[in-house]
């Protein structure tokens, strides 16, 4: 199926008992058995439900693969994947992460004696040069949030695969309908579905979806052990807005360029980061491998003082942290989404103290770059 019918449909049959065309939400904590141990399939609802089970499967189709495993967070998703590795494993991380990743490295896993290093990951030869014996997992974004910069999918999945070393693709800023990593070669790919999958900015969720079994039947494992479960009505949220994902991520992408391009020739704006630009540095790679280049778009103003005279002055787009929902947003990574990333680290990546983030969202473009306009004068 093309994959408006997918996201409109996979993974989602009529209500057995009403025929209810829209999946219900089951909310309920548990299910009565017939008999010891006869029931139907379902016990306890935080080993089973069927309307996350719905956002599972749809979610899997999406991705090209064969599980999905949703979970209450972005974060709680991330931190499962990790929990797959134990004490003395090394994870590579790209130089560029969203700053809980690394917070959740930092703070959490290493403690538990887990190793961890930031690789600079476009260059496919630093990170061949970078693996060692104990290093079992490659987690990226592409592109990284906020600067932009991407990893050549298939260059990294090829090097990882020889040396045992398993590939994370955070697809958040992507979405399923501009990039699906697991078809390039990765072993997982995970969301915040927070974001552009549900849309709309009224639920947190994450989710993970693979082709390999053994690593599903782990997840699922830890899903239930350790309970980060999202709940039903969440669960629904996020199926809901990816009814619309392919008609969003059109106009999300329409609406970035003619932004980005907008403020490439504004005095005070320093430098434009979008994928979808040629004068990004990648930008042959972001056509090779992506279906389209996004809605999000990051600005360098040159300094800290002048982000912060702007940014309270923006009228359509909200100050705020997050991204990917119908509404555009503004933000200031360094001092937001990122404070927890080490000034040495931010300033490699050219992640400055002058940079603002848009995500550009769905509303007449016009407005948004008149928006931007009165906001820069
Ligand atoms: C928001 C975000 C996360 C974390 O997801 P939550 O749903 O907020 O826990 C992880 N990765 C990226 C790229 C994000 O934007």
């Amino acid at each position: 199926m093309g994959f408006s019918t997918d996201a409109i449909h996979a993974g989602q049959h009529p209500d057995p008992t009403t025929g209810a065309v829209m999946v219900p939400i089951y909310q309920t904590s548990t299910y009565v058995q017939e008999g010891v141990g006869k029931h139907k399939g379902y016990e306890y609802a935080r080993t089973q439900n069927p309307t996350r089970e719905a956002l599972e499967r749809n979610v899997a189709a999406l991705e090209k693969a064969d599980h999905g495993i949703a979970y209450a967070s972005g974060m709680a998703a991330i931190h499962a994947i990790v929990q797959t590795l134990t004490a003395g494993d090394e994870i590579l991380l790209g130089d560029n992460l969203y700053g809980g990743t690394y917070r959740l490295l930092d703070k959490v896993m290493k403690p538990l004696g887990m190793a961890f290093r930031t690789v600079p990951t476009r260059d496919p030869a630093v990170v061949a040069e970078a693996i060692t014996p104990r290093t079992r997992m490659l987690l990226i974004e592409t592109p990284s949030n906020p600067v932009m910069i991407l990893t050549d999918i298939p260059a990294v999945s090829g090097l990882c695969r020889e040396r045992g070393v398993r590939l994370v693709v955070d697809n958040t800023f992507m979405s399923p309908y501009f990039q699906n990593p697991l078809e390039m070669g990765a072993d997982l790919v995970v969301h915040s579905s927070t974001k552009y999958l549900n849309g709309h900015s009224d639920m947190v969720g994450g989710i993970v979806a693979t082709r390999d079994a053994a690593l599903a039947e782990r997840l699922r494992f830890l899903q239930n052990a350790a309970g980060a479960v999202p709940g039903p009505f969440d669960a629904w949220l996020a199926l809901r807005g990816i009814k619309t994902l392919a008609l969003r991520m059109e106009r999300h992408a329409l609406n970035a360029i003619k932004v980005a391009r907008y403020l490439e020739n504004q005095a005070g704006v320093e430098r434009v980061i979008y994928p979808g630009l040629e004068s990004h540095p990648q930008y042959e790679l972001a056509r090779r491998q992506m279906r389209g280049f996004g809605g999000m778009v990051s600005a360098d103003l040159g300094s800290f003082e002048a982000a912060r005279r702007v940014l309270p002055r923006f009228r359509i787009f909200s100050l705020a942290e997050s991204l990917g929902g119908v509404e555009s947003l503004v933000s200031h990574p360094a001092s937001m989404t990122h404070a927890s990333v080490p000034e040495p680290e931010r300033r490699k990546v050219g992640l400055t103290d002058g940079l603002i983030r848009f995500s550009v969202g769905c509303e007449d473009v016009e407005d948004l770059i008149e928006d931007v306009k009165q906001a820069l004068s």
